[in-house]
């Protein structure tokens, strides 16, 4: 079986991580300047791994092995949060390069194929999980239109400053491939927990967003009597507490929701607030209840807009990706792998965060691996796992993608 090198795949993490290093984390905004030096870096790796590679018309970094017979796709992200961890989405991207490397040198594998795939955006400085999105035909006309970062440069311009305008777009040819799989360091507290170095992903939780808008009366804050106020910012305080009290009882053990962003406007002490929004964003591996808890944000709106002084309106955006289950055969070969490596220690867990794999997991059967976040921090500069972690992570990841390979011969 193939030997991965733990010390070449800690060098080129470290070496990634230079573009936009910021301490011990990592800014580098999918299609900034630092993010498309990172993407040629990839390319040149990749070439040199010798798979075929390139960047494509929407920033997606695309390695294509040159060996026969179906492939395996491995893929994840290299662009950060707008302030960000050094592994998040990068520890995937790496694995998936150094199984190429691996195998080329283990004659059990080198005729096997794996093409390798950095999904642009996936943190959505533009349009969440752009890439994966765009790959497996799940971006509408038209749903593009308005994309842009909260700067307001829009993906357009984006893409034409970086000079990927008119290039061709890798898209997914199901028949060449036998499956996806991705690796991802966990960013949540249970595995370490639980004292486990492996998770093996049952499952990935879909994600909304819904954009609420109040319409009231800008005043004076002084002479206006509260009676005949009209004020958009009390009826959005108002309505965010009425929505975590509903979605509190309707929530499933894993249903989470946060109201991460409000502004009122103009925003001034001494004014009473004329126009107010808030985003809504709420998650549930249960497409079902994700549905109860649209209607529920409809409720609210109505119940809200009943009083007559504020008018309140809501849009579902078209950014929402759909909750996903991985393949369970997919799972049998990562928890074969897990238990040779790490007996006993790793566990089957669902995901609370969304990954590229949900949007392959629609047109290949697919699956994911995670290793241990340090005390469950991720989004944060802070973010780390051990090199241990990291290594034994990828000989599992490169065990598993072999075992699937070999299976299908
Ligand atoms: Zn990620």
């Amino acid at each position: 079986m193939p030997v991965i090198d733990g010390d070449r795949l800690v060098r080129d993490l470290e070496m990634l991580r230079t573009f936009g290093q910021c301490g011990n984390g990592v800014v580098r905004q999918s299609l900034s300047e630092v993010d498309m030096e990172s993407r040629r870096w990839l390319v040149e790796r990749m070439t040199n791994a010798g798979l075929d590679a390139r960047i494509d018309g929407i920033g997606t970094v695309f390695g294509r092995s040159r060996n026969p017979g179906k492939a395996l796709l491995v893929g994840s992200h290299t662009d950060t949060q707008p302030t960000g961890g050094w592994l998040d989405g990068t520890l995937g991207v790496m694995y998936g390069l150094e199984t190429v490397r691996a195998f080329a040198e283990s004659r059990e594998t080198r005729d096997l194929a794996v093409d390798v795939a950095s999904w642009i955006d996936e943190e959505g400085t533009f349009f969440g999980l752009l890439g994966s999105k765009m790959f497996c035909g799940l971006v509408g006309e038209g749903d593009l239109d308005g994309a842009s970062s909260a700067d307001g440069t829009t993906l357009h311009a984006a893409l034409r400053d970086a000079g990927l305008e008119g290039r061709p777009l890798e898209r997914c040819v199901p028949d060449r491939y036998r499956a996806y799989m991705e690796a991802h360091i966990e960013q949540g507290p249970w595995l370490e927990e639980e004292k486990r170095r492996i998770g093996v992903v049952t499952g990935i939780v879909g994600i909304r967003d819904v954009s609420v808008r109040f319409e009231g009366q800008q005043n004076h804050a002084g002479t206006t009597p509260m009676a005949r106020r009209r004020d958009a910012g009390a009826a959005l305080v108002t309505f965010a507490t009425r929505v975590h009290e509903v979605f509190a009882a309707h929530a499933g053990p894993r249903s989470v929701w946060t109201i991460g962003n409000i502004r009122l406007e103009p925003g001034a002490a001494s004014i009473i607030p004329g126009r107010a929004w808030l985003n809504l964003q709420y998650r549930d591996a249960d497409e079902a209840r994700m549905d109860r808890f649209e209607d529920h944000v409809r409720d609210l709106v109505r119940e809200s807009n009943a009083r007559g002084l504020v008018a309140v309106s809501m849009d579902a955006t078209k950014d929402r990706t759909a909750a996903a289950l991985m393949d369970a055969d997919l799972q049998r070969h990562l928890e074969a792998a897990a238990e040779c490596h790490a007996p006993g220690a790793w566990m089957s867990m669902p995901s609370a965060a969304v990954h590229d794999a949900q949007n392959l997991a629609q047109v290949l059967p697919s699956a994911m691996l995670f290793v241990p976040s340090k005390g469950g921090i991720s989004h944060a500069f802070e973010e780390d796992t051990s090199a241990e972690d990291i290594v034994l992570g990828c000989q599992v990841f490169a065990d598993a993608v072999a075992s699937v390979l070999l299976e299908g011969r």
